[in-house]
This record gives C-alpha cells, structure tokens and sequence, in this order.
C-alpha cells in the first residue's frame, strides 16, 4: 500500500513537471490582455478586436493551465499556432450575457460592451477562440483570430500612475500558487484614503472569518489599489445623483436599483493592472446597500450598511466560484435566466432532471428526501408581504432623494428601512432555523430565481438570504476546488 502511495506520488509530481514545462515552453511569465468589444443583442453576437497589452508577472497557476471546471456561459481558448495544441483556457461570464437577458436586450437593442482575456504572455503564435455555451449547454465558437505575441503593436506602456497606492493587507508570497485578489478603491476621494485603509482590514477580517476562506488563508494575497476619485459615492440615476469615480459603477445596472456594476472595463483593468491578480473586487464608498459579481469577471459591494459582510462573502461566490443566486423571492433584472428543461452549469443549483443522480449526490445528509419537503408555501408569502413594502419604501425614497427633499427626512426614511429590512431578515433566519430539515443537505424547490423547477442544496446559505451566514456544504466544497486550481 505504500509503495502504491509513493508510486502515487511520484506519478503526481511528474505530471505536475510536465505541465509546469508546458508552461515553460509555450508561456513567459508576463501576463497579456486581449481587449475586445462584446456586441449585439438577444439575436444576434459580434466580437470585435480591440487593443492587446503586456504586463506584470503572471498571476496564476504554472500547473492548471487548461480550466477544467466546465462553468460559465464563454470560454476564452489559447491554441499553439503551429501545432493547434489546446495550451490555456478559461471559462467566464458577462456582462453582455446579463444584458441581452435584460429586457432591452431581449427586445433586440443593440449594445457594445468592453472586455479582456486575462492570459499568461506566449513565446510564440497563438490562436485566440471565445467558445459560448448554448442552450444544451454544448459549447461552440463565436470567434477565432490569430494573434503574434511579438507584434509592434502590443502595448508595453509602463504601469506608473503616480496617484496609485497599494496596500497589503494580506501577503504569503508567490503569485503563482496564491489566489491574488486585487480590490480596488471606487468613490473615495483624496481625503477618505485612511477610510479605505481601514474598510479594507475590515473586509479583509471578514473575509477570513467563515470556512472555506478561514482554513486557506495562507493560500491568499490580497491587494488594496487606492486611486483618488474626483467625487465621494457611486451614481444612483433613480434618484438623479451622479459623481465622478475613477470607475464609474452606478447603482440601478439593467433597471435593478440595487445592482451596482460597472460598464468601464478598462479603467477597471488599468486599474488592477497595477498588482498581479486572479480576481478582483470593486470596493464602493457608499452606505446604500447593493452589489453584484459576474464569474470570472469582478464583483462590488459597497461599504456601509449593515449587510456589508453578506455582499462581500455573497458576490465574491459569483465572480470567484461561478456560483448561482439561490433565491428566488427577489425581484431581478432577468427574465427566463435559466430553462427549466437543462441543467444549470453552476455546482449549487440543479434542475432535477435525474433525482437519482444529483449533483451533489456524495454530500446528501443520511435518509433525506429528493425533492425534500419544506413549508415553502408559508415562506413564500412571508416573502411576498416584505418585497411588497420594499419597493414602495424604495420607491418613497428615491423620489424624496430626485426632489431634493431635506437630509434629515430622507435619512429617517432610509432608517426604517434599515430596520425592516434587518428584521425581516432575522425572521427568515428563524424561520429556516425551525424547519425538520434545517442544516442538511438535501433538493429544496426554489432556487436561480425560479420559484418552482429548480433546487437549492440546503434550506439556507449565503447564496439564498441575507445575513452572517456561512456557505452551504454544496457552495463550501465549490469554492475549495476553485481555490486548489490556483495555488497548484
Ligand atoms: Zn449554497
């Protein structure tokens, strides 16, 4: 048994050589970004090439080249060009991919979008495919072009922008087997640089405080890149504010008041170009509560509100891990986001094509039932009574903020909401608490914001409600796997 354990080993260690001489042979350690444009609308998709960078070390793994996780809705493809060898790849998803589900979007408007492959620099011709998941969840091409790592044109300006700061919260050295995550300073002016010092400890405590992150802290560097915006906050274009970032997030992305994303990828990529990275956070200077996060892309969050650390551990699961929203109760920007006849891609929700064959089907708790029952009647019409006062408090609000109403009386209103929104959120802890089945892991119906014909692997989870909550078993065991393809 040993000897197999050895054999084992040694087999792991000369595969692990090979790729790492892959690495070497067909890579430097320089990273390139291919920026292109992401066109069309719900009928139609165009790529059009925009500039190609060179920078900095590569942040990611040497060994995990080829991204074998089979999550999002593109894949960004690197092929040798003169042996048409598959050498890097990554799957991720879009911005565009939200828009066209949009309503705009699924009425044909046609819009352009800005966006990178991040990918290590090679040594000699390449071919640079983005693939798309269809329906069926096959994968086919929607673009191919051959690029030449040693063309003029490539642009090697230098990284030196003299009012860029970086901070270390967290350093364990080599970039190429840490998870490094830059997160950026979005509407903190010149002043409130302390302010984001010390937002950033604070999240980067928070960060740390729940597993999976908890026990793989050693396997994380974390960035802070403080650059000055001209204005404090974000836009909110309900209420008719808008300040100049270095950003430019607004809140109300794709008519939902409260996602907050960005359009401006390449202040965003200028930006975290300034430290090696894997992911990237957008940290947003503003009380209001909001945030989002596309796989493989960013997410944000803002940083004063009482649910701050839930945004914080919640987005980083869509745009580290790729995991899906588990609730369904909230009103979003999408229509139709996914078919009920195909099962989702994402590790945390399943459509229940085949019970018997779930695909958490090794983390079932002992003797559960699959779908397993829930009083989710009664929690739906909970549900229904708070999302109802919601949008009208929100509503009251953003009008009293569009007409310039006194500080003090919109600031009473924000109050009690706050303090609804908390209680309403302690009453779904306790409820969920209560049930049979609370803390195993079973197909509870309601998940990906469909109320029927999709599940969610436990009762709750930081993927379905609000609070400090840690991940499910499911979402737990998603997030390890992704953090071992980067430190490899
Ligand atoms: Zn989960």
């Amino acid at each position: 048994m040993k000897h197999f354990i050895c054999t084992l080993f040694f087999l792991q260690a000369f595969l692990f050589a090979q790729s790492s001489s892959d690495y070497n042979q067909y890579f430097r350690d320089q990273t390139m970004r291919i920026d292109y444009f992401h066109i069309g609308s719900f009928t139609e998709e165009l790529i059009s090439m925009d500039r190609i960078y060179v920078y900095g070390t590569w942040a990611g793994s040497l060994n995990n080249l080829i991204d074998n996780l089979n999550n999002g809705k593109y894949y960004h493809k690197i092929y040798d060009a003169a042996t048409n060898k598959s050498i890097y790849s990554r799957g991720f998803d879009t911005f565009f991919g939200e828009y066209v589900s949009s309503r705009n979007g699924r009425d044909g408007v046609r819009r352009s979008f800005h966006e990178s492959a991040i990918i290590p620099y090679p040594k000699n011709k390449i071919i640079f495919v983005i693939e798309k998941r269809e329906e069926s969840n096959e994968m086919t091409e929607i673009f191919r072009t051959e690029i030449d790592p040693a063309s003029i044109y490539i642009i090697k300006d230098k990284i030196t922008d003299v009012s860029v700061e970086i901070f270390k919260p967290i350093y364990n050295g080599n970039p190429h087997n840490k998870v490094d995550i830059a997160i950026l300073a979005e509407g903190y002016t010149l002043n409130e640089k302390e302010k984001f010092a010390a937002d950033l400890n604070r999240f980067v405590e928070y960060f740390f405080e729940d597993e999976p992150y908890k026990s793989h802290k050693s396997d994380f560097n974390i960035y802070g890149v403080f650059k000055p915006s001209e204005e404090s906050g974000t836009d909110l274009p309900g209420a008719d504010i808008f300040v100049n970032t270095v950003l430019n997030t607004s809140f109300w992305t794709l008519g939902s008041e409260r996602y907050l994303m960005t359009e401006d990828n390449k202040s965003m990529r200028d930006l975290a170009s300034h430290v090696p990275y894997d992911a990237i956070y957008i940290q947003v200077n503003h009380p209001r509560y909001g945030g989002g996060g596309i796989y493989n892309q960013y997410c944000t969050y803002t940083t004063d509100n009482q649910f701050a650390k839930y945004l914080f551990v919640h987005e980083f699961g869509h745009s580290f891990t790729g995991l899906a929203d588990e609730y369904y109760t909230s009103d979003v920007s999408y229509t139709d986001f996914y078919k009920p006849t195909v099962e989702p891609i994402e590790p945390n929700i399943t459509a229940l094509l085949d019970p018997e064959n779930i695909k958490w089907k090794d983390m079932l708790s002992k003797g559960v039932e699959v779908p397993t029952p829930w009083n989710k009647k009664e929690f739906d019409e909970m549900s229904f009574i708070w999302l109802t006062e919601r949008n009208r408090l929100n509503t009251y609000i953003s009008e009293l903020k569009r007409n310039r109403t006194p500080e003090s009386e919109i600031a009473a209103s924000e109050e009690e909401y706050a303090m609804k929104d908390k209680k309403q959120s302690n009453k779904v802890d306790e409820y969920l608490h209560n049930n049979k089945y609370w803390n195993k892991v079973g197909a509870f119906e309601g998940a990906g914001y469909q109320s029927t014909g999709l599940y969610r692997p436990m009762l709750d989870c930081i993927m379905f409600s609000k609070g400090d909550k840690p991940f499910c078993k499911v979402c737990e065991a998603a997030i390890k796997k992704v953090i071992n393809t980067y430190t490899e």
